[in-house]
């Protein structure tokens, strides 16, 4: 019998709603399997409807029949920070921990040293940099996370915030909402997309849905990742690549980030690097807030250097009441939703299910799913991220 430690955003203010009667919609479409060949995530079962929430704490993930008719302890909840929390009580005697990134429960290194039990990590989403990984990794702790889960949601949200900005959407649904039909002032700095340069940067499964999407606006891409994309790819969407953010950020009007927090991209957005941009640029970053340095995109919002910044990521998170960022002009900002809409929460739930089917039976947890296992970096954390952490 395993205890496992779920800790989730908490339910709606106005309380956890029935399905579907307190829905918008009564089902969700089905989505073939990921463009790479990656199969759609394969739980021998769920126990929950596609479509309801489960992000939260009554949603549970839809983990808890399963969890004890197999004999197993589930607690859930959200009080995550500091030391009388919830969660801090009872990691102690966790064998799993179930976290998110939208609501990070920090699985900072005293933490994992308290643990004592813990024998995996699971993130119910993908990025696992509220995790201490070094440590996780001299404990031998596994790490698993849903690789592919939302990336198309990401990508689609990150389309949306770009269009959100260029246009001017924000304002001009203000204006609307308060009754005005002032035009000119609506139109002000209202543009299109089309014929603009875009840069992507990192061209991972997130970089490559939104360059995929992006391409019809008839926009000239340009990208950089560590690696270069197969040249016929790049063809295909007629992509220029550029060596360095540093080139890349020099050509773009509009500039969306896709690359996980490590130690070389932290801080990466900072008064330097804008101030390299082309007046009017526009940044939506979906990937994590602390790439931008929190004070820099304010200025450079400021000086008109950029036009805009959306994205909705933050750090921490949540972010507090009085964060800049959730005041600055021309932002579209959102609170770390692109991941978790109700689609997501399908697939990442049974991705968590899966995980947990696989870790109980003792069968492998598929590589794409794994980054920290046996003490070292394993399947996706070996790829993407070890030599950077
Ligand atoms: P992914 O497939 O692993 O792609 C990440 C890409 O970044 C890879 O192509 C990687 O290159 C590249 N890269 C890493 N470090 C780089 C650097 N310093 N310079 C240039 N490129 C670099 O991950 P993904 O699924 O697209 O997700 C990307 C990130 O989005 C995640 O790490 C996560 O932080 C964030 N995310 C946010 C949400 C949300 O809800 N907002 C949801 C999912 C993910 P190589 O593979 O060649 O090493």
């Amino acid at each position: 019998m395993a205890k496992v430690v779920l800790v989730l955003y908490p339910d709606p203010v106005k309380g956890f709603p029935n399905f579907p009667d307190d829905y918008a919609r009564d089902s969700l479409p089905a989505v073939p399997d990921y463009p790479n060949g990656q199969t759609l995530p394969n739980p021998k079962g769920i126990d929950f409807t596609p479509g309801a929430l489960l992000g939260s704490v009554t949603g549970e993930l839809g983990l808890r029949k399963y969890l004890e008719d197999n004999g197993h302890e589930l607690v859930v909840t959200s009080d995550k920070d500091g030391e009388d929390s919830v969660f801090e009580r009872e990691l102690v005697d966790a064998d799993i921990i179930i976290s998110q990134p939208f609501w990070p429960a920090y699985l900072t290194a005293e933490r994992l040293a308290k643990a004592k039990n813990l024998k995996i990590a699971v993130t119910a989403g993908i990025g696992s940099d509220h995790v201490d990984l070094t440590m996780a990794n001299d404990l031998g702790i596994t790490v698993a996370e849903v690789t592919y889960s939302n990336s198309h949601s990401v990508a689609e949200h990150t389309v949306m915030q770009v269009l959100v900005l260029v246009r001017d959407f924000v304002l001009q649904h203000k204006i609307s909402a308060d009754g005005g039909w002032n035009i000119a002032d609506a139109v002000e700095r209202s543009y299109d997309l089309e014929g603009m340069d875009v840069g992507i940067f990192a061209a991972g499964r997130i970089g490559r849905a939104v360059i995929e999407r992006l391409a019809p606006f008839g926009v000239k891409l340009h990208y950089n990742d560590r690696f270069r994309l197969p040249a016929e790819y790049e063809q295909k969407y007629h992509l220029q690549f550029h060596e360095s953010i540093n080139e890349l950020v020099k050509h773009v009007d509009v500039l969306t980030v896709h690359a996980p927090l490590t130690d070389e991209t932290t801080g990466l957005l900072n008064d330097d690097l804008l101030g390299t941009m082309r007046r009017g640029s526009y940044i939506v970053n979906p990937a994590r807030g602390a790439i931008a340095e929190a004070d820099a995109i304010v200025r450079a919002l400021e000086s008109g250097r950029l036009a805009g910044y959306a994205g909705d990521v933050w750090a921490p998170q949540p972010a507090p009441a009085d964060h800049p960022w959730r005041t600055m002009a021309h932002n579209a900002m959102t609170t770390h939703t692109s991941g978790t809409s109700l689609s997501a929460q399908a697939k990442y739930a049974a991705g968590t299910r899966e995980i947990l089917e696989c870790f109980f039976e003792g069968r492998e947890i598929r590589p794409e799913y794994l980054i920290v296992q046996g003490g070292d970096y394993a399947g996706t954390g070996a790829h993407s991220s070890a030599e950077q952490r």
